[in-house]
């Protein structure tokens, strides 16, 4: 049945993605972008679509739309874009909410929500479970992100039972893909950038801090399955529970590049997080979802995709 869905960020890395899938599913999609970290050319493919519908606007504003099912996936994702404007970070993981299951609320539209493993701060716990209540810093400078996203989650379980609306809650682990930024500060974009163009390879720290990383074709097709999935709100954990540190992370990209870039080290960030990796039997057992994409094929696609940014930016 073709559905009117609306996407927050669908103009973003991920929210791209949806609205593309979405419209080669045959549905129709509205695209909700203030454009402060999305990009028109993430669209290109379905922007003269009669099923597509892109609008600039931010959702810490109320928008009135008719439609049947909601992704807000509207944020800044990468540190160095969410700390650019904390105050606006939390506006838009708060309000943002808000105005977004206001509106789910009175169009009776069912509503994923894009949480993020940041909600469990710097964890002692390894990996981490939905269960896990996470420990994160209330003032520091991941802050806004990790409590606006708490607030967040916090806002859609009080909808749920309060107004009985129909919540989903997906935590999204480190993700990569073409269609990063170049310049977004991730470690991965900074990783092949930098290997691309001989510089150095920007390690902070050690090196030793742990990440999982999801290639995105994967987790888009576990977001597809959670809005589907009948009666499981979660929250639910999605990302590839394969953990690397970063400085093995440099290495690969080293290597797959055949760059002669050397590693060197910076300061580490305050409240990096030392280790990160889901626990997905949840996601497994639920969705029948686990990741197909090992690192190093998805890696290959990122570098592809770089390459010919940087070759077509010369
Ligand atoms: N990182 C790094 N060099 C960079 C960018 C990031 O060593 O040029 C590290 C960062 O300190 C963190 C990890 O890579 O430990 C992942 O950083 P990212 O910003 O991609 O995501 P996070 O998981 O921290 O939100």
């Amino acid at each position: 049945m073709k559905k009117r869905i609306l996407v927050t960020g669908g103009a973003g890395f991920i929210g791209s993605y949806l609205c593309e899938k979405l419209i080669q599913q045959n549905h129709s999609v509205i695209c909700c972008d203030n454009f402060y970290t999305g990009n028109r050319d993430n669209l290109e493919k379905i922007l003269n679509n009669k099923n597509f519908e892109l609008i600039r606007h931010d959702i810490t504003f109320p928008i009135y739309l008719e439609v049947d099912e909601i992704y807000n996936f509207a944020c800044p994702a990468s540190p160095v874009h969410y700390q650019n404007d904390p105050v606006q970070t939390v506006k838009t993981c708060v309000h943002g909410a808000i105005n977004m299951l206001g509106l789910a609320k009175r169009t009776k539209s069912k509503i994923l929500q894009a949480s993020t493993s940041e909600i469990y701060g710097d964890p002692e716990v390894h990996p981490q479970r939905e269960n896990y209540r996470g420990a994160v810093s209330i003032d520091g400078p991941r802050a806004c992100y990790d409590e606006g996203k708490r607030c967040a989650e916090t806002i859609f379980w009080d909808y749920r039972r309060q107004h009985n609306v129909n919540v989903k809650v997906i935590r999204i682990f480190n993700t990569f893909g073409p269609r990063m930024q170049k310049n977004d500060g991730r470690v991965v974009s900074n990783f092949i950038v930098q290997a691309l163009t001989n510089k150095n390879i920007t390690v902070y720290g050690d090196g030793s801090q742990t990440r999982s990383f999801c290639y995105v074709d994967d987790l888009v097709e576990g977001i597809f399955l959670m809005m589907k999935k009948e009666n499981f709100s979660g929250p639910i954990n999605l990302g590839n529970p394969s953990e690397t540190t970063i400085l093995e992370l440099a290495k690969e990209i080293i290597e797959l590049t055949g760059s002669r870039s050397k590693i060197i080290y910076n300061d580490l960030p305050i409240d990096d997080p030392k280790q990160r990796c889901p626990d997905i039997k949840l996601a497994e057992e639920k969705l029948g979802w686990s990741p197909k994409f090992d690192r190093i094929k998805g890696l290959k696609k990122t570098i592809n995709y770089f390459d010919l940014l940087l070759k077509k930016e010369k």
